[in-house]
């Protein structure tokens, strides 16, 4: 497990990688119904760090317990209380990388908080309807993974109703660029769509 610790430093750097202290904030749920105990706190920058170390933990056989703002109700976001997961921190990744006024769309980090998104969009002139009473800590890429529903639900649809695109990293650490802003696209199957809720 040194040897892993030591790739993933190196991968994200040292004061990334989270071991010691009070893991608290990462390894109990929102409704303090259960904690877990975590290997390490991984906190990648991009989505090659992500990369990196998802490919660094498969290949050590280390499971990893994805992490947006831990708001989750459902104790998906936590470690189990082997000591042995990685909690894989998505916060730092919080960038709006773009708004497209003219195609209606907005490209985003997976760890920009859902609030930030919405006050982005209402400074463009534009509304980004999923709301939700976490959304102050809640993260796009957690919404995304749950499939959120929100107050708006039934005007506005689903989380998945609202993404046209996805970047993925999948479990082998590889990169699948779904990040598409076309509207009218019947091409293949649909990832998206088996990832969103996932
Ligand atoms: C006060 C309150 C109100 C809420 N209201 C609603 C509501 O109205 N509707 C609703 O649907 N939910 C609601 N929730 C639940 C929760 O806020 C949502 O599920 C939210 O979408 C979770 O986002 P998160 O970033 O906190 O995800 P987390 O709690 O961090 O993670 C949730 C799940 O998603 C996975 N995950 C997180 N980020 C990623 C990622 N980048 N890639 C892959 N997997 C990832 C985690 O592994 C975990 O399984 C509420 C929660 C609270 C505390």
């Amino acid at each position: 497990m040194t040897d892993l610790l030591d790739s993933l430093r190196a991968i994200v750097g040292a004061p990334h990688v989270l071991t010691d202290g009070d893991l608290g904030a990462w390894e109990q749920d929102w409704r303090k119904r259960a904690r877990g105990k975590a290997l390490a706190v991984v906190r990648p920058a991009d989505t090659a760090q992500v990369a990196a170390v998802v490919k660094a933990c498969a290949a050590a056989g280390t499971a990893i317990v994805p992490q947006g703002g831990n708001t989750g109700l459902a104790v998906g976001a936590i470690p189990d209380e082997s000591g042995t997961q990685v909690v894989l921190s998505l916060t730092r990744m919080n960038a709006i990388r773009g708004i497209d006024a003219a195609n209606l769309t907005m490209t985003v980090d997976a760890g920009c908080v859902l609030q930030t998104l919405q006050e982005a969009a209402d400074q463009a002139g534009f509304l980004f309807p999923l709301s939700l009473a976490a959304e102050g800590s809640c993260t796009i890429g957690g919404n995304l993974a749950t499939n959120a529903g929100g107050t708006q639900v039934v005007r506005y649809g689903n989380t998945r109703d609202l993404c046209l695109g996805l970047e993925v990293v999948t479990a082998q650490g590889e990169v699948w660029d779904g990040l598409t802003g076309l509207r009218k696209d019947n091409t293949g199957y649909d990832l998206r769509d088996l990832l969103v809720g996932s």
